[in-house]
């Protein structure tokens, strides 16, 4: 006898196992090959409000929105980071400054609450492709940072990604040069060095060096950004992300971005390629936060009813 329902019931138990052990480890398993399947692992992935989206000047709105206020930003952690190469992505948990609390931003559309920096990760291409995840004025660039911020008035990551103010990213894209930029950015440059060691998925390095999240910066215009409200850019795809983009597009040598590309995803396979593809903007508003925008500005008291 034959159940066809029986059947599909019993094929659908044996899809979902995979993903019900990972969500027990706490480990979500997915690939850059098949982005559209990751509906399957979250639903929110084919929901509303998704990331990266592509951002224009033309159409973002001038808004004379307060700066980001970083708090801590500029000081030295109190303990060497340990970079970790996660199979998706390589990635640093960030560690207390020597004031004994972690950097935090406030200000621009989120006055109210402190979101404490969680971690450091990174999305690049191939020596094919380029491999940001956010379009910048028709341009897709080279490498994308994201410095991940948990709302405080949530005690962890998993938990703040339950709430709509759970999260706040801020995203710096970069743009492959021939001459080497590092003497600006010498955080980066020891991010860099570390990819070196860490080849094989779930290896991990200690930078030598001391570091703060404000050397990941370098000499970035910090008071130009783009803001909207987007998602995590991998399952579960939580919606709730404030972004900040910003709007300078800094620098990377042509020698240390091909050592992104060398690094190696679970399988042994190229870490390559690990962007998310474009999402659709819907009716999203984008604003773009200039210290002097043109004559015709959008003030923040005019849109508290969004
Ligand atoms: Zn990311």
């Amino acid at each position: 006898m034959h159940f066809p329902a029986f059947d599909e019931f019993y094929q659908r138990i044996l899809f979902l196992l995979p993903f019900a052990a990972n969500f027990r480890s706490n480990e979500i398993e997915f690939d850059y090959q098949s982005p559209e399947r990751w509906r399957d692992i979250s639903r929110q992935c084919g929901g509303l409000n998704q990331s990266p989206i592509a951002i224009s000047r033309r159409k973002a709105i001038p808004l004379s929105l307060p700066p980001l206020d970083f708090g801590v930003y500029d000081e030295y952690f109190d303990d060497l980071v340990t970079v970790k190469n996660t199979g998706h992505t390589v990635e640093f948990k960030v560690p207390s400054t020597v004031y004994g609390i972690k950097p935090y931003v406030t200000g621009s559309l989120l006055p109210l609450d402190f979101y404490e920096a969680e971690n450091v990760h990174f999305h690049w291409g191939s020596p094919q492709s380029k491999g940001s995840e956010h379009m910048l004025n028709g341009h897709r660039y080279d490498l994308e940072m994201h410095i991940v911020h948990r709302n405080t008035k949530y005690l962890t990551l998993e938990d703040a990604i339950n709430y709509t103010d759970g999260v706040t990213v801020l995203a710096v894209l970069f743009k492959v040069v021939r001459t080497d930029p590092t003497f600006y950015q010498p955080g980066l440059k020891e991010l860099y060095n570390s990819l070196l060691h860490l080849g094989n998925s779930n290896s991990s390095y200690t930078v030598r060096e001391r570091l703060s999240l404000g050397a990941l910066l370098g000499n970035l215009d910090r008071g130009n950004f783009y803001t909207y409200k987007g998602s995590l850019t991998t399952p579960p795809c939580a919606p709730v992300v404030q972004w900040h983009v910003f709007g300078e597009v800094l620098p990377i040598s042509h020698q240390d971005l091909p050592k992104f590309w060398q690094l190696r995803d679970r399988r042994g396979r190229p870490l390559v390629n690990n962007s998310r593809p474009l999402q659709a903007q819907e009716n999203r508003l984008i604003f773009h936060r200039q210290p002097h925008p043109p004559l015709q500005r959008v003030h923040l008291q005019d849109l508290i009813w969004l």
